[in-house]
């Protein structure tokens, strides 16, 4: 977008992929799907001293259909994988997924048969977070590089 004029006679250009991403950049409704200590930290995120409200994401929604930025916390098992499916599959168009830690990103120390080694075998993601926890800033930080990739996205894209 671009301020193409004063004050005096204002009036902006723009292109309507570019309006409708920064409406949707600023206004991303999480939904947590919390299994393991991960999710613990996200509570400090959402609450007053990091003010992720900042970002315009802090309606956090439980039902996937009110929701279109999940955040998986914790660890995955195999059992527990198809509901995650579930659950992203449940969330409309447009949508996006973070990663949040080494558990969610890579099954973490979990190397065994029962768990999920990476969300991304289930839903595609569109960024991670390292850490074990991460802070409260990597999961700010990530939302920041979200609103990054959704502000060259395109309403087509979304299907
Ligand atoms: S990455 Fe670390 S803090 Fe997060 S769920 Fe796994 S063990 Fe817990």
């Amino acid at each position: 977008m671009g301020l193409e004029n004063s004050f005096s006679n204002p009036w902006i250009t723009t292109k309507v992929d570019s309006l409708v991403a920064w409406g949707r950049k600023y206004a991303l409704w999480p939904l947590p799907f919390g299994t393991a200590c991960c999710a613990v930290e996200f509570m400090g995120v959402v609450g007053p001293r990091y003010d992720i409200s900042r970002f315009g994401a802090e309606l956090v929604r439980f039902s996937p259909r009110q929701a279109d930025m999940l955040l998986v916390m914790g660890t995955i098992t195999q059992k527990m994988a198809p509901i995650l499916r579930q659950v992203y599959d449940q969330m409309p168009n447009p949508k996006w997924v973070i990663s949040m830690g080494a558990c969610a990103s890579s099954g973490g120390f979990y190397d065994n048969y029962s768990v999920v080694q990476g969300i991304d075998e289930i839903v595609p993601v569109d960024i991670y977070v390292a850490g074990c926890p991460p802070r409260p800033e990597n999961v700010i930080g990530a939302v920041y590089k979200l609103q990054n990739k959704i502000s060259h996205e395109k309403v087509a894209d979304w299907g």
